[in-house]
């Protein structure tokens, strides 16, 4: 008896459980065979994050920007000289950070300088601790450190040198996140006519001095990547951001060996949205692969910068285009032309599973955003 009343309810449990799960897989289908992947007028509807702009100018244009594309943004301090001064960067994030708490929030940054006195690390850890108590989100490390600051001997600084560690240990033990921009685009050390990308092109063609080809004297990009990697060899629980796709944005291989390597890190798009272009005209498939197989570990980010002296409405049109321009190319499959690569390119149409962790859930999650 005991047994037969068992089984009558292990079978109605059964029916029952196949009726739901038969529910449950008609409803997906359905949904999946009429909207996959978001379109153009789902912009404004969905919840994004912008995890790599440079809000350098007090003006709220960005912010207003930001709300009317439903947009939350990460204002990364960085302790680069055509920028305003970091204290500058860090009072604007602050007011900002405070006027509108919902849209804008900021990493902090600490300068170099003083890098040979005793006391440089303990001011930069209490610069730190400071910006943190006021709400930072993260700690952006830039390329200066590599590629230009030189201690009292003249030497490059490089981002494992040993006096940097107790900086690292102590953001890691705290979770702060570190942004780590190192090196450059791989073109940065290739001839300007092998370079993959327009706006490589044309940069390291008005900059010289900062092509790498034409500086053998310099570290190679090897030996930047290196670094990088060997400054998370030694700090292996750091939940480390790569800005720029950890500099590795000429292959989605390499990015992917960069990211099962290092199992805390993930990458930005920031700037480097051109190269994903450019490697989805030889492939998209394999570009469309890779960001859906690492969709936890991708952040949307443009490295729009707001600059003191911009015209806000000119600011507006341009975040706005911008943001709309990326939002074609990863959630359709139509066909777009953009200023970094020649001919045209065909959207990726990824799903809306990838593209809410990739717009928002992510940087949500890495950064601890409200
Ligand atoms: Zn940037």
């Amino acid at each position: 008896m005991i047994s037969q009343t068992y089984n009558r309810i292990a079978t109605i449990s059964l029916s029952l459980a196949v009726f739901i799960l038969s529910a449950c897989s008609s409803a997906k289908d359905t949904k999946q065979d009429t909207a996959t992947h978001y379109s153009m007028a789902d912009f404004a509807t969905v919840k994004k994050i912008d995890a790599h702009v440079h809000a350098n100018n007090g003006d709220s244009a960005f912010i207003e920007q930001a709300q009317a594309d439903n947009f939350a943004l990460l204002s990364i301090n960085v302790d680069y000289p055509d920028f305003p001064d970091i204290d500058i960067q860090q009072d604007i994030a602050l007011s900002l950070s405070k006027q509108f708490p919902e849209t804008l929030y900021f990493a902090a940054t600490f300068s170099m300088d003083g890098w040979d006195e005793d006391n440089w690390q303990s001011l930069v850890t209490t610069r730190l601790n400071a910006a943190v108590k006021n709400g930072a989100k993260a700690v952006k490390v830039w390329k200066n450190i590599g590629m230009s600051y030189r201690d009292e001997n003249q030497q490059l600084v490089m981002i494992d040198n040993p006096g940097l560690d107790p900086i690292f240990s102590h953001l890691t033990q705290h979770q702060v996140p570190v942004i780590g921009h190192q090196g450059e685009p791989h073109n940065c050390w290739l001839p300007i006519e092998q370079m993959s990308v327009n706006n490589d092109k044309q940069y390291f063609a008005a900059h010289p001095q900062y092509h790498m080809y034409l500086h053998p004297e310099m570290p190679s990009y090897e030996a930047q990547m290196a670094a990088r990697n060997n400054m998370l060899d030694k700090h292996q629980s750091m939940q480390f951001i790569g800005a720029h796709l950890a500099s590795l944005e000429w292959s989605v291989d390499e990015m992917a060996v960069f990211l099962d390597r290092y199992p805390n890190a993930s990458l930005d798009l920031a700037a480097r949205m051109g190269q994903v272009q450019a490697q989805s005209v030889k492939n998209r498939q394999k570009v469309r692969a890779f960001l859906i197989q690492y969709q936890d570990r991708i952040v949307y980010a443009t490295d729009l910068t707001y600059a003191p002296d911009e015209d806000a409405q000119t600011f507006k049109t341009t975040a706005h285009q911008k943001w709309l321009q990326d939002w074609r190319y990863l959630n359709t499959d139509t066909t777009l032309t953009v200023p970094e690569v020649d001919g045209t390119v065909t959207g990726l149409a990824l799903p809306k599973a990838a593209i809410g962790k990739i717009y928002y859930h992510n940087a949500q999650r890495i950064f601890t955003l409200k």
